[in-house]
């Protein structure tokens, strides 16, 4: 008896020794199961073809996981912000030289920074900010920002696709820079236009005042904001307020955060194929004009050289002939003071903003081979650039102002903007359209007496077929000459009213239309 252990006692061993036996099998099976799945994770992420097809908004960010699963060395993914119909802003961060990069020699692991840091609420991670001396190291890219211009997604894309899938290809950028890549700045109005209406530019948060649904969020921005184009009714609607849009506020966290790495940035846009620098909001040039305007050429001639495409550079207001104010390239280069920011306009007026499918892979890599010429030629530069100590950046006029409102209202009348609102457009009424025309005839007598009296007082030794120019009405960087374009069948009065003019009276050779119907 005394052996034996109680009924009772033996009874609870019984179920003490079941119970832990349950655990175990139960911890086993889930830890197996954990193990399954996280195996299975892996392999199952299937890469979405980014070269042949226009991804959706989910294919890009799977493209985005799976990248960061397969090379998490060297790849990050950072959750910048939500956008009104809760989609997700992602980063893609590609940074070759971090510590966790197995590829790398234990002493430059050693002396590399963590390839990204948790953020204050804890929840995403956020890129680490580099202090020292040579810390300017990051080119930031953007796309996706116009709903419409499905073609600077998928070229982002490719961007993102050379340096991570390629990367031995692209190893001499990748161990000089990182990148962040923002493919998709615009999520919901990109579904929107993949899914309802092609034409749609700008986002798709609706308007608690009237029934218009949308803010064109590269007017969004909080540099002369004022000064961009203020009717709910346009395509190019600034917003209520600078940085109302969560899309342009997700823009700012990160780009104000990390403006003191920055080196260089690029917003691709679609479809003028030009490569174009500040000043959008006036029509001056920025000091450093000469360094920016060798950067975008150094993308045109690598582009030329690659299939002889042909580019066109200049600053933005030249080129697009008009002031555009509160865009993320003002921004960035006037208010963080980036040494380096451009606009990049991908192919063509031909194409449109959606080229067919089998053109995605080769504007992908003929771009590719231009952006990867200009961040080689950023660094470069990095040392010649000093921006701390620059004056104020100039005020945009009133004629300046006052031009953007005429430009893009009158072109609102042309194909452009009436096709892209999707039934959202006030009619404008023939009072208002009288009006206009009143203004931009009296803009464009102005601007002839001031050359005609220019001509008068001063005999100057100009090239046969080039007049002389109003002081400070154009930029020295109209000088460069312009590559052969071809004619459009438009007629200029019908599309741009007094810029148009302006240029002609200057004796260039005439741009054609497609870049004063491009809005940036
Ligand atoms: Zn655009």
């Amino acid at each position: 008896m005394e052996d034996k252990p109680k009924q009772g006692t033996r009874l609870a061993l019984l179920v003490v020794e079941r119970l832990h036996l349950n655990i175990k099998c139960q911890t086993a099976k889930d830890r197996s199961r954990t193990d399954a799945t996280t195996a299975l994770r892996r392999l199952v992420i299937p890469r979405p073809d980014i070269l042949h097809t226009y991804l959706d908004y989910k294919q890009v960010n799977q493209y985005l996981q799976y990248l960061a699963q397969r090379y998490a060395h060297f790849v990050h993914v950072h959750i910048l912000g939500h956008t009104h119909e809760k989609r997700e802003i992602r980063a893609l961060e590609i940074n070759w030289m971090n510590s966790e990069n197995v590829e790398l020699s234990p002493q430059m692991r050693e002396h590399s920074p963590r390839l990204f840091d948790i953020g204050p609420n804890g929840r995403f991670t956020v890129p680490v900010i580099h202090v020292g001396e040579h810390c300017r190291k990051t080119v930031f890219i953007e796309a996706g920002t116009h709903a419409r211009e499905w073609i600077s997604v998928s070229t982002a894309l490719n961007c993102i696709y050379q340096l991570t899938e390629r990367y031995t290809r692209n190893i001499e950028v990748l161990r000089k820079l990182r990148f962040i890549i923002v493919p998709l700045v615009n999520p919901d109005g990109y579904e929107y236009s993949r899914t309802k209406n092609p034409k749609w530019r700008k986002n798709r948060r609706p308007h608690k005042s009237a029934k218009f649904v949308g803010t064109d969020c590269n007017r969004n921005y909080d540099i002369f904001w004022n000064s961009g184009p203020s009717k709910i009714n346009r395509n190019t609607y600034k917003g209520e307020s600078p940085f109302s849009e969560p899309e342009t506020r997700a823009m700012r966290c990160i780009l104000d955060r990390m403006s003191s790495n920055l080196l260089f940035f690029l917003s691709l846009h679609s479809y003028g194929q030009s490569i174009m620098y500040p000043w959008g909001y006036c029509r001056d040039n920025p000091i450093y004009w000469r360094e920016l305007s060798s950067l975008a050429n150094s993308g045109k001639s690598a582009i030329k050289s690659y299939n002889g495409r042909e580019y066109r550079t200049g600053s933005i207001s030249c080129l697009t002939k008009r002031t555009i104010a509160g865009s993320v390239v003002d921004y960035v280069y006037g208010v963080l003071k980036v040494p380096m920011a451009l606009v990049m306009e991908l192919p063509s007026r031909e194409l449109g903003f959606q080229p067919p499918v089998e053109m995605i892979s080769q504007i992908g890599h003929e771009s590719w081979y231009g952006i990867r010429e200009m961040c080689k030629r950023s660094f470069d530069l990095r040392h010649q650039i000093v921006r701390e100590k620059e004056p104020p950046l100039p005020w945009p006029s009133r004629h300046e102002s006052s031009n953007e409102g005429v430009a893009i209202e009158n072109t609102s009348t042309t194909t452009e903007e009436t096709n892209t609102a999707g039934g959202d457009f006030a009619k404008t009424t023939s009072k208002k359209k009288r009006s206009k025309r009143t203004t931009i005839r009296a803009q464009h007598e102005n601007i002839l007496r001031l050359q005609r009296s220019l001509k008068a007082r001063e005999a100057l030794d100009l090239p046969e077929g080039i007049q002389a120019l109003p002081p400070g009405l154009f930029p020295r960087q109209m000088e460069p000459q312009y590559p052969p374009i071809k004619q459009s069948g438009l007629s200029r009065d019908g599309q741009g009213g007094g810029d148009g003019a302006i240029l002609t009276s200057r004796g260039k050779p005439t741009i054609s239309s497609p870049v004063s119907l491009v809005l940036l």
